[in-house]
């Protein structure tokens, strides 16, 4: 298995602390059946800055301690960039990392309670860069769950998503797990991924989430998101159901 999305780097943001707690996280990944993670640490979040360069240091730094450590585990190199106006002049300035590097796809956060008014406009901008903007947990974001629609015309224009595996698993509560699974059955999302930052509170959670999907929505459903990872990874073509707007709950009446 693939995992897209995984705090793994040592000390560079609020996920993996030392090489230690790095090594604890592939030791864990490893053992939930992860081959190949992409290490996405934050960038532009109000906290952290984490470049280009850098990252593909450090994550060369970390292959090699995994290769000592006899940890079959491969890191591959990407980034969670938060939406910021300069994005695409910081691509071009070598700052921005597209997912392991291929200049395919990028990962696209929003604001965890709105998505701001130049979001469409930079996503197209993404897509006349070469790009395919990946916007990464829609469905911890409460604007969105409030609106759905914005979502579907994101989608509709040619953005993907990524649902994180422990939203699906209920960690975030019902109302998330509802919304995560509700844009699945919509066609407005394109894979999971761990976003895992640590062995405790927030870890991988990726097998259990393949279960559920594999329970409620059958192999096809899994093999989907697991070959669009593969995709991504290869900086090859996704493939993309027609997206649908989430159906508004039907109101049961006052006392319903
Ligand atoms: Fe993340």
């Amino acid at each position: 298995m693939i995992d897209l999305h995984c705090h793994i780097l040592p000390g560079i943001d609020d996920g993996a602390q030392t090489m230690e707690d790095s090594l604890d996280m592939a030791r864990q990944a490893v053992s939930e059946g992860i081959h190949t993670i992409v290490a996405t640490p934050h960038h532009q979040n109000g906290r952290y800055i984490n470049e280009k360069n850098e990252i593909l240091q450090r994550v060369a730094a970390l292959n090699e301690q995994l290769l000592q450590e006899n940890i079959p585990l491969t890191i591959l190199p990407g980034q969670e960039s938060r939406i910021y106006g300069e994005m695409i002049e910081d691509y071009r300035n070598g700052k921005i990392l597209t997912l392991n590097s291929t200049n395919k796809y990028v990962f696209v956060e929003f604001p965890s309670s709105q998505v701001p008014r130049f979001t469409e406009r930079l996503l197209y901008d993404v897509q006349a860069e070469g790009l395919t903007p990946i916007i990464v947990h829609p469905e911890r974001n409460s604007r969105l769950l409030e609106d759905p629609d914005i979502l579907y015309n994101l989608v509709n224009k040619g953005a993907m998503t990524q649902v994180t595996a422990s939203s699906l698993t209920g960690r975030f509560g019902k109302k998330i797990k509802k919304f995560s699974m509700d844009l699945i059955d919509a066609n407005l999302t394109h894979m999971i991924a761990s976003d895992a930052h640590n062995v405790s509170g927030r870890n991988f959670h990726m097998q259990e989430a393949s279960e559920l999907i594999s329970a409620e929505y059958g192999m096809d459903m899994l093999y989907l998101f697991q070959e669009n990872a593969e995709a991504i990874v290869n900086g090859s073509a996704c493939f993309k159901d027609t997206p649908e707007k989430v159906k508004k709950k039907k109101f049961l009446g006052i006392f319903g």
